[in-house]
Formats: C-alpha cells, structure tokens, sequence
C-alpha cells in the first residue's frame, strides 16, 4: 500500500505526549501528524492505543502496547487491514519493576513507605525481612518480558524457573518447563510471575487449582494482562492465607474500582497499569514505526506483524 500519511492518535497521550513522536519521526518522507477521531480519514495508518471502528479503513494499525487483546484481530483479517505491535521492548522496565516488587517484599520497603505516611517509626519482626539469593521465581511465559525479568533477578541471585508452551530452554533460565507442567512448575517457586499474553488459552489460566498448588508462603506478580487471572480466586486465596501476598499491575477491570478489596490487603503492591512506563517509551515505539515504514518502501515484510 501507499504510505502518506501517518496518524498519532491521540489515545497515546496515556503513556507519552503525542507530539513527541510526531517530532522523533518528523525527518521521515511521510506526512506524520497528531489526529483525534475526525482526523483518522485522512491517514493511511495510525499509530494507538485504543481501538476505533474508522481503523477499519485504514491500511495498517501500529499499537504502541505488547498486548493486542483489544484489537479484533479476526475483523481487522477481514478488512485486510495490518496489524503490528510493539512487543520487543518491555523487557528492561518490567524486569526492573518486577525486580522492585520482590526486593519491597523481601527487605520490608513497602511497610516503611506505608508507615512513613503516619510518621511511624516501627520495625518489622525479627523474621519477616529476608534476602533474594537461593529464592526461587517461576516466570509463566518465557518472551520479551519474561527473558527481561530472568535478566533482572538473575542478577540479584534468584534462580529462575521459566514456562512456555514448547517447554525447550531460554537463555537466562536454569530450567524450562512445557505448560502442562505448570502447576508443578509455579508449586516448587517462591515468586510466582506471570508474562503470558492474554490468549484464550491463557485467559484464567491462575485459578482456584493453580493458587492452590502455589505454597502459603509464595508471593504472586501479575504484569501481564488481569484476565490471565481469576480476580476473585486470586482475592480468596489472600484472604485465607494461602498466599503470602501480591504484586499486581493489572485487574479485570481497570481502573481497579475503589471498592476492590486488593486496595486495602497488606502484603499487595498496586500498580496502575505502569510497570513498563519510561520517558524512553516513545523512542522505543518510534524505533520499531521507523524500521517498518522503511521496510514498507522496501517491500520487505513488517516487523513485529500481528495480522
Ligand atoms: P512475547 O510474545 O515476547 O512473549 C510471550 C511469551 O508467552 C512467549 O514466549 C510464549 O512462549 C509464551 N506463551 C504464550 N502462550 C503461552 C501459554 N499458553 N502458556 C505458557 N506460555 C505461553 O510477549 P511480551 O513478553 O512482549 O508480552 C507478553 C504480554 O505481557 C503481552 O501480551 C501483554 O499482554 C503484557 N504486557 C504488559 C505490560 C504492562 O504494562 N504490564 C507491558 C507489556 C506487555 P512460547 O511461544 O514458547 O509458548
């Protein structure tokens, strides 16, 4: 298809300023502008967070998100419209935010955080603080987020245990596991850490079985998508004890409504939505626009082609 003009819709305002991708892509020999709805019309293809219907008459969609849940993939294949994704680039901010969660967990920061706010000078039990190395993290789903995660604790000594669907080995792993093996695999770790996509395959994939075959004393980290969970098996598990807490990133429905119990839990880390936020975000996505509006003029294949 032609390319001569590119959209940034403005739904991208919730994770970086439109304008700042415009301007990091303006040498291109392309048309690259900011649009609100009206303006799609007028582009061949948009750069999103959300979804609109008027996509449908565009020739190619780029979603600034790894995820592409929210995009109706069968639809767009109708439509003949291309769809790529910015999966690729997460893998150092959710390895670092990920790596936050644990070391709260482990050295206490989230109580004293909680305390500083009512000036309360309280120090934890003689044995709740704890170190990383010789813990085990049970990462389910091995790519660009999972492999930045093994990275990050790796680091600070944690052996990492991955699920993926071929169970075949990943660099950064010590040990690999298919997922029909993934009770066993999340039943033996101290930190349990999801990075799957939201597939139907994995929608609810965390039930009532699978936080029962995790230890009372694991903590859980959901950075991938909430339907990967099921929220209130995940509640009930926390408020039995069977869990010793939770990192979570993302909910079934966002925002995390305020009457959500998981607000006021003790042992759980909300965050909203963020764990992948950095003020490099729109020069990563802009990077991957680049390469494949070059490679368009090229005629090569898309990089990072969902549909
Ligand atoms: P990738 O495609 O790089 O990795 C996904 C991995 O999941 C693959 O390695 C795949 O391995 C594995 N996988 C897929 N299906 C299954 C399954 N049924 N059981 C076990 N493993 C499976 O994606 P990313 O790492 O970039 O992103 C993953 C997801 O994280 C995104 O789809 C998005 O929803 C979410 N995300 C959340 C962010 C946030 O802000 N919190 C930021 C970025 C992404 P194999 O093929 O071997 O099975």
């Amino acid at each position: 298809f032609e390319l001569e003009r590119l959209g940034v819709h403005e739904s991208v305002d919730a994770v970086f300023p439109p304008a700042e991708l415009t301007d990091l892509l303006a040498d291109l020999p392309i048309d690259v502008a900011v649009v609100d709805d009206d303006g799609i019309d007028d582009c061949d293809a948009v750069v999103t967070l959300a979804y609109r219907e008027a996509f449908l008459e565009l020739d190619w969609i780029h979603s600034i998100q790894a995820g592409f849940d929210r995009f109706p993939r069968d639809v767009l294949e109708d439509h003949d419209v291309i769809l790529t994704n910015s999966a690729g680039i997460h893998d150092r901010t959710i390895g670092e935010t990920v790596a936050g969660y644990l070391l709260m967990f482990s050295r206490r920061l989230h109580d004293y955080v909680a305390n500083q706010q009512q000036r309360r000078w309280e120090r934890p039990e003689w044995d709740d603080a704890f170190t990383l190395p010789g813990s085990t993290a049970c990462v389910v789903g091995t790519g660009t987020l999972g492999s930045g995660v093994a990275e990050t604790l790796g680091a600070l000594g944690v052996h990492m245990t991955g699920v993926r669907r071929s169970g075949d080995p990943v660099p950064g792993f010590d040990e690999a596991y298919a997922n029909d093996r993934l009770l066993e695999a999340i039943g033996d770790a101290d930190f349990v850490i999801v990075t799957v996509p939201l597939t139907d395959e994995t929608h609810h994939l965390f039930d009532a079985d699978a936080f029962d075959a995790m230890r009372d004393d694991a903590y859980f980290v959901n950075v991938a998508r909430g339907s990967v969970v099921d929220e209130p098996a995940l509640i009930d598990a926390l408020e039995a004890g069977e869990l010793a807490g939770a990192a979570l990133d993302v909910f079934e429905e966002e925002p995390l409504p305020e009457d959500s119990p998981l607000w006021g839990m003790d042992e759980l880390i909300v965050s909203p939505h963020a764990a992948a936020y950095t003020r490099d975000y729109f020069r990563d996505v802009g990077e991957i626009v680049r390469e494949n509006v070059e490679r368009l003029e090229t005629g090569a294949e898309f990089h990072n082609r969902v549909v």
